[in-house]
């Protein structure tokens, strides 16, 4: 369960005043299902996601996440906590473009080797079609490299994952893929949230909730 308690998150906006890019009074994501938010650009979409992972500072209020306040962890504690707990997923990949498929997946062992994610890379390889004998990424379709983003996501197995766009710049096959993998995740039990404008993402999604200005303005589930 992720849940958000009168967040706000405010910004210089002239010398004298702040302004609210994000004013959230209470709103919870469920484990086992695919949430997907939308909202014109500019709602507040990412920013929600950055606080949620412990990125972007809030001005007030608390994130809770499985137990854990994440507005309370600081600095290492924090991104300790981050590493083992959010997989996240770019509209553009974030991936290294001269490192191979595997060295990708396993980017987030940079900080330290971890049992098992040797295994868990190759088991994630196979389950998306990624092709082991591509010496880097930087020649592999878009498509191919999304799995790539999204096998790296998932090489600590956890229980909560963000995506930002994550079909944005896909063809609809692709893009299909990587809803279906998204929501294999939340079969699992896990909270999958996905900031989407794309139709087919949003029918399949348990819930929408929609921003705009920072405020959540509607919420739809599918139940
Ligand atoms: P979306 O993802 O819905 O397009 P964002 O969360 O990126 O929206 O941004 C929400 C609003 O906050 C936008 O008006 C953006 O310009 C503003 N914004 C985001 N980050 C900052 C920042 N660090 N400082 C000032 N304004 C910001």
């Amino acid at each position: 369960m992720v849940s958000l308690q009168r967040i706000r998150v405010e910004v210089p906006d002239t010398p004298n005043d702040q302004r609210a890019i994000l004013a959230i009074e209470d709103l919870s994501f469920s484990p086992g299902e695919l949430t997907v938010v939308a909202g014109p650009s500019g709602s507040g979409k990412s920013t929600l996601l950055n606080v949620i992972a412990g990125i972007t500072p809030i001005t007030s209020g608390s994130v809770t996440v499985l137990g854990e306040k994440v507005t309370e962890l600081q600095g290492s504690r924090r991104d300790a906590w981050r590493r083992w707990t959010v997989g996240m997923i770019f509209q553009d990949f974030n991936l290294i473009g001269e490192l191979s498929p595997l060295a990708n997946i396993r980017l987030p062992e940079s900080f330290g080797k971890v049992a098992g994610a040797a295994t868990n890379a190759s088991s994630l390889m196979k389950r998306f079609g990624i092709p082991e004998d591509r010496a880097t990424v930087s020649h592999m379709s878009r498509g191919e490299q999304q799995r790539v983003a999204i096998a790296r996501a998932l090489l600590f197995d956890p229980p909560l994952i963000l995506a930002d766009e994550p079909t944005a710049s896909l063809d609809t096959k692709n893009g299909n893929f990587v809803i279906d993998a998204l929501i294999e995740e939340a079969a699992k039990g896990k909270t999958v949230i996905a900031v989407s404008h794309d139709p087919e993402f949003n029918a399949r999604a348990a819930t929408t909730i929609h921003l705009d200005h920072g405020r959540v303005v509607r919420k739809d589930s599918a139940r």
